[in-house]
């Protein structure tokens, strides 16, 4: 059956990166087997320009009926200044929540020819792939808030009269861990086959019955190797040794921090997909760069994060590996080539614009 795409260009560099989306995807369709159709709605600044509102009810309609979405970014200066619920990004967080995307696969590769870009030693990133499982819908981010005047609250030996005390509250059911670890599970076996999962079990109890859960899923996967490790020893061999990683699998706020060290390995912003999935194998794609107004409309933007979100879909919504890895072997071939947009070219060396890299991604697909 033929597959439904939406393609939602958004805000920024977001229209430039996403007609090579397109183009890679109208040659897997005439020449490599690809089953797919796509539409085009706004989100965004797009859509507030349009039809008023950042998620207008066509988009959200054209999302609900789609077998996978894809979206460029939004966002940008001339937005800035709207009211909170008509901004951009809450047309981006108003379809996690109306999808129910509750997980974030973040992959962090480094490509050798790359590898000059990390602020780490090449030796210590070079061929580093691995993948950040995020929960995205639960934990301290979506847990009961408040910020009250309590009197005579209590800090070791002080008591203070009149305090103003703000908490949040870091909770997760176990339907929701055991959920996530299996999105984990299966990621990984579609990988290296281990799993790391990262959380604070000697100190939060939301953390204790995460381990628990995450090891009583594990029985259903004795193929995938588990291990478990605290954030914070986490975040020191992100650094240290980051390619002991394979898959990581982790809460929505240590997944939120630890993603960003891994992005920040890599170097370069303008190469790194992104997928949040919910419990149908839905998925968004999305590159993990925003819409770069100070380079949007120059033709100078980086696609590759974006081709290789249409790697993501195509893996995890269309279940169509083969093309996948076909892309991201021709990625692979144009950077060994040489060939560099702006943001990811050494000083001097010769820099090719968007539609340039995104013809060269195509061609080096093959036949
Ligand atoms: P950004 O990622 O847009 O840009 C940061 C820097 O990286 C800029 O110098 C930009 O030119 C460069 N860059 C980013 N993507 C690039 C690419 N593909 N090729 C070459 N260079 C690239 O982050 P920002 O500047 O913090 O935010 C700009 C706007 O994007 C803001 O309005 C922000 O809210 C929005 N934003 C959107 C998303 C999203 O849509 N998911 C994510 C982050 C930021």
């Amino acid at each position: 059956m033929t597959q439904k795409i939406l393609l939602l260009p958004g805000d920024g560099i977001g229209p430039e990166i996403t007609v090579e989306a397109e183009k890679l995807l109208t040659v897997l369709r005439d020449r490599h087997g690809l089953d797919a159709s796509w539409s085009r709605a706004y989100i965004g600044g797009a859509g507030y320009d349009r039809a008023g509102h950042p998620l207008p009810p066509a988009t959200l309609d054209a999302a609900k009926s789609a077998d996978a979405i894809l979206l460029a970014a939004v966002g940008g200066p001339k937005y800035d200044t709207l009211p909170k619920d008509l901004r951009p990004e809450r047309g981006l967080l108003g379809l996690r929540a109306a999808l129910g995307l509750y997980s974030n696969l973040r992959p962090a590769i480094l490509y050798p020819e790359l590898a000059d870009a990390s602020s780490l030693k090449p030796e210590f990133v070079s061929n580093l792939d691995l993948l950040i499982v995020r929960e995205l819908t639960g934990g301290i981010y979506f847990g009961k808030r408040e910020t009250v005047v309590e009197t005579d609250y209590k800090v070791g030996s002080h008591v203070i009269p009149k305090a103003r005390v703000a908490r949040d509250t870091e909770a997760y059911s176990d339907f929701e861990v055991e959920r996530i670890a299996r999105t984990a599970f299966e990621t990984a076996r579609l990988r290296g086959k281990r799993l790391c999962s990262v959380d604070k079990a000697n100190v939060l109890d939301a953390s204790q019955l995460w381990r628990q859960v995450v090891i009583e899923v594990a029985k259903d996967y004795p193929d995938v190797e588990l291990s478990h490790m605290l954030v914070d020893n986490a975040a020191m061999q992100l650094v240290r040794g980051p390619k002991q990683f394979d898959v990581i699998v982790t809460s929505n706020m240590f997944g939120d921090i630890l993603s960003d060290i891994a992005a920040q390995l890599t170097g370069s912003i303008g190469m790194l997909p992104s997928a949040s999935l919910n419990e149908r194998g839905q998925g968004m794609y999305e590159p993990s760069h925003g819409s770069a107004p100070d380079i949007a409309g120059q033709g100078v933007a980086n696609p590759l994060a974006m081709l290789l979100s249409v790697a993501m879909l195509l893996r995890y919504s269309l279940k169509r590996g083969d093309l996948a890895d076909k892309i991201e072997a021709a990625v692979r071939k144009v950077l060994a080539a040489g060939l560099r947009t702006g943001d990811i070219a050494k000083p001097g060396e010769a820099r090719i614009g968007t539609a340039a890299m995104g013809d060269a991604v195509v061609a080096a697909l093959g036949a």
